[in-house]
């Protein structure tokens, strides 16, 4: 377990008992998996499940909020709203409801989900690239924010405005184009970007102002600059240059008609250790340092972080089917591999995972590790969960869990080879030495996988006529 880089000293990730609240995250979590086998939610006939961490997404939250809360001016308005596709499941969303965060969706599907987890309006940000004129119909009715992505939007919002009156706080996305960082396709902020109205090309920002001048009702600024990949400098750059806009178009019109700026989630999570680094409060000091003006009170703060609030705390839990040799190599074949994590199996340089190992009664796996595949159970050759992973010898019965999978994992199945969704559970200790459990989805059933895919349908096709027969 590495401890040594958590180098915030702040007291909400302090020390307590010689441990940080990571080592405690980390102890949570072994309990978790021995518990998942004890009570049975993991065997033979339920090889693979998700696990979510609930005191860790807690505390993430109270992070969040007393980061910007020491940071900002007393009485300004601050939402912050999840990026609910990073972890698409209602409980989470009521989870986080109750923490006091808001919700950011980009669908009809993440507004749906909002909505069931009991979001209200005013808790809640629309941002998607492609809106329909029926979801901004909705969403103006509803009375939720809404950040326009580029002028044709605006035209829609212009039409809707003049149709009836709506509460929602109305913004336009900017792209203030700082640049790309590690992840080419999680760089928002290029110079090609899709997303927003891209700053830096000719007429842009003389466009935007006027687009401010001539709509009294357009109150606020959204840009988000980051995502894993991109440095903490860079993020802060997009804010500032994000803010210097919203500063020059109130300057020009002569009042604050701009009253509030989105600025977006992103923060980069660690996924190498189970250090909490970059923190919640890093980011917001380096922030207040290179934007004093957007903490001072004038402006209030919406910002959309998903990653970095429920990464850390989602576990994949899956039992080794069988282990073999090939070519020299060890081979363990799990049922964790693509359908769980996609962008890993796809994309393992840009997305390693750390992997741990735990015998079949769920107690971590010792003994002096040996270099082997980490394979899943999908019917392709690269649907490795990690390749060459110096890992205890596994066995068969053993489990592996793929750490660090809270967000855009377990929660965004892909259904290659009908692979079923796996169940997924909270915990939290049960305040008798053990550890509780609840259902936050169960596992898909073969019914609901044959119902996904056309089975109502089964005699669509050939019931169609047939060219030269009759
Ligand atoms: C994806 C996204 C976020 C969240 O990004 P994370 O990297 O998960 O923090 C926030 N805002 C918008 C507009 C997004 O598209």
């Amino acid at each position: 377990m590495v401890t040594g880089n958590d180098t915030t000293g702040d007291a909400v990730d302090g020390v307590k008992d010689g441990r940080t609240g990571d080592d405690e995250r980390a102890a949570r979590r072994d309990e978790a998996v021995r518990a998942t086998v004890e009570q049975g939610l993991l065997g033979p006939d339920s090889p693979i499940v998700g696990l979510l961490d609930v005191t860790g997404i807690r505390e993430s939250a109270a992070e969040l909020r007393a980061a910007f809360d020491a940071v900002t001016a007393p009485g300004t308005p601050v939402l912050h709203a999840f990026a609910v596709k990073a972890t698409p499941l209602v409980p989470v969303l009521r989870l986080l409801h109750e923490t006091g965060i808001g919700a950011e969706v980009a669908s009809p599907g993440e507004l749906a989900l909002a909505r069931a987890a009991g979001l209200p309006p005013d808790r809640t940000v629309l941002d998607s690239p492609a809106k329909t004129p029926t979801e901004l119909r909705q969403a103006l009715a509803l009375g939720i924010a809404v950040n326009a992505d580029n002028p044709q939007e605006l035209d829609r919002l212009d039409a809707l405005m003049r149709s009836a009156p709506s509460r929602s706080p109305l913004g336009i996305r900017v792209n203030p184009q700082v640049g790309a960082g590690a992840i080419e396709a999680l760089s928002t902020a290029t110079t090609t970007s899709k997303f927003g109205v891209a700053l830096r090309d000719e007429g842009a920002r003389e466009w935007a102002v006027r687009a401010y001048l001539e709509r009294p009702w357009l109150t606020r600024l959204h840009a988000h600059t980051g995502s894993q990949g991109v440095p903490l400098s860079l993020m802060a750059r997009g804010v500032a240059e994000t803010y210097e806009l919203a500063e020059e178009i109130n300057h020009r019109i002569g009042r604050r008609q701009i009253d509030t700026i989105d600025i977006g989630g992103g923060l980069p999570v660690n996924f190498t250790s189970d250090a909490t680094t970059p923190t919640y409060a890093q980011y917001a000091r380096l922030l207040s340092e290179a934007v004093p003006g957007l903490f001072d009170g004038r402006y209030g703060l919406v910002t959309e972080f998903g990653r970095s609030l429920l990464a850390k705390h989602g576990t994949v839990l899956a039992r080794v089917e069988y282990t073999k040799s090939a070519g020299g190599r060890p081979v363990a074949v799990t049922h964790a591999g693509v359908q769980v994590a996609t962008r890993t199996v796809y994309a393992p340089g840009a997305w390693p995972l750390r992997i741990a190992a735990y015998n079949a009664k769920g107690r971590p796996k010792t003994g002096a590790e040996v270099v082997q595949d980490v394979a899943g159970p999908a019917c392709f050759a690269g649907d490795l969960l990690a390749e060459a992973r110096a890992l205890p010898p596994l066995e068969q019965g053993d489990l592996v869990a793929a750490l660090d999978t809270g967000a855009y994992y377990f929660a965004h199945h892909y259904a290659y080879n009908s692979l079923a969704r796996p169940g997924v559970y909270g915990f939290a200790p049960d305040g008798s030495g053990g550890v509780a459990f609840a259902t936050v989805r169960e596992p898909q059933s073969l019914d609901a996988i044959v119902a996904e895919s056309g089975g109502a349908h089964a005699s669509a096709l050939t019931t169609l006529p047939v060219p030269g027969h009759r």
